[in-house]
């Protein structure tokens, strides 16, 4: 059952046609519980609450299916646009951005030239820039990115997703970076990734464990207590300074614990997605976890406008489902 769910709506998270759509609805079917708004003064507001709260936040501006230079020089401009509300607004924040939003999928070199624009003007106000990983076909292009600007650039950093097998290989080379480690949230072949949930786990504590020891920055970044629990422990244990980790959660998940971790002392980074392009995104944080459907179903029964939306993709799921059985 859970996984016909996530299979569900990681299938859903790649469907063209509702991503374009859902660009018209504004933020629906609970999106708006995890999706900081659609423009940078909401974003921004919803910073300045975090950030009151002691909460760093690093800022993704949605957005995926890039296939047209014009959409991708577009999200550069909106990114750069963000950069400068930053340090207008004197926000504790960063940025994260995804290859693919900036042209990776239409060329390069012409995504490598869009990077190298937003890092340029983080740098100039001391911002730090993540590259997001995605899926596998874009990995070792997103780690060909980072090495081309690392030349230049010491403001950028990256993500090792614990699914792949490559993983531990890929932390040891980039030991000296910023990075966020986290358990992996695309659908990834069996050639290339662990697919059982406890070796997923498993290696996502070896990942944190070696980095927290070798690392430059570690950021942990999960809502999974077991994974924080342990966290804490094990840098009790060896001594690691709080200056050289970060916990991380996602806008909207775990509230109370990302607090809670605040008032421990420990950093804290709070992911805050903003813009029209939610859809994928929300997709994919259904699918992880059967439990976020209740930011779907509390919707679909409050709200009327989604009523039809939210029937629809119920049905769908529950005939997937039974024809699986059948
Ligand atoms: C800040 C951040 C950035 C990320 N960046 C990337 C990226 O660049 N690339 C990428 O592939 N993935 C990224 N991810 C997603 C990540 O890979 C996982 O898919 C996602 O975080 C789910 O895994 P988890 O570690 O949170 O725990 P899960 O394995 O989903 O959950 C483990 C356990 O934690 C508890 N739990 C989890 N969520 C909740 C909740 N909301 N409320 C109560 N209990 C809960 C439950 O007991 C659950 O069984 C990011 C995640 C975060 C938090």
């Amino acid at each position: 059952m859970e996984n016909a769910i996530r299979d569900f709506f990681m299938h859903l998270s790649q469907n063209k046609v509702l991503n374009q759509g859902a660009k018209r609805w504004g933020l629906k079917l609970g999106a708006q519980h995890v999706v900081a708004g659609t423009t940078i003064d909401e974003m921004i507001a919803s910073i300045k609450k975090l950030n009151e709260k002691g909460i760093a936040c690093t800022i993704d501006n949605l957005g995926e299916f890039v296939y047209e230079k014009v959409e991708a020089t577009g999200a550069k401009e909106q990114i750069l646009n963000v950069i400068e509300a930053i340090h207008t607004n004197n926000l504790d924040a960063h940025i994260s951005l995804k290859p693919s939003q900036l042209g990776l999928d239409i060329d390069y070199h012409f995504c490598r030239n869009n990077l190298k624009e937003i890092v340029t003007k983080a740098k100039k106000y001391e911002i730090f820039v993540n590259f997001d990983m995605e899926d596998h076909a874009r990995l070792q292009q997103s780690f060909d990115l980072l090495d081309d600007l690392s030349a230049d650039y010491d403001n950028i950093g990256t993500v090792i997703q614990a699914y792949f097998f490559r993983a531990i290989e890929d932390i040891k080379q980039y030991k000296n970076y910023r990075l966020r480690i986290v358990k992996g949230a695309y659908k990834e072949d069996a050639t290339v990734a662990y697919q059982d949930k406890n070796e997923i786990d498993q290696n996502y504590i070896e990942l944190i464990e070696w980095h927290l020891l070798n690392g430059k920055f570690t950021s942990i970044a999960t809502h999974d207590h077991y994974v924080i629990n342990h966290v804490k422990d094990f840098v009790k244990k060896h001594g690691i300074p709080k200056e050289k980790f970060e916990f991380q959660m996602l806008y909207g998940f775990r509230e109370e614990m990302q607090y809670e971790l605040v008032i421990d002392g420990y950093n804290f980074c709070t992911y805050v997605p903003f813009g029209e392009d939610w859809y994928g995104y929300f997709m994919r944080r259904l699918a992880e976890r059967p439990q976020n459907l209740n930011l779907l179903v509390k919707q679909v029964f409050n709200k009327k406008t989604n009523t039809i939306i939210g029937i629809g993709i119920v049905a769908f799921l529950l005939g997937r489902m039974t024809k699986r059985k059948g």
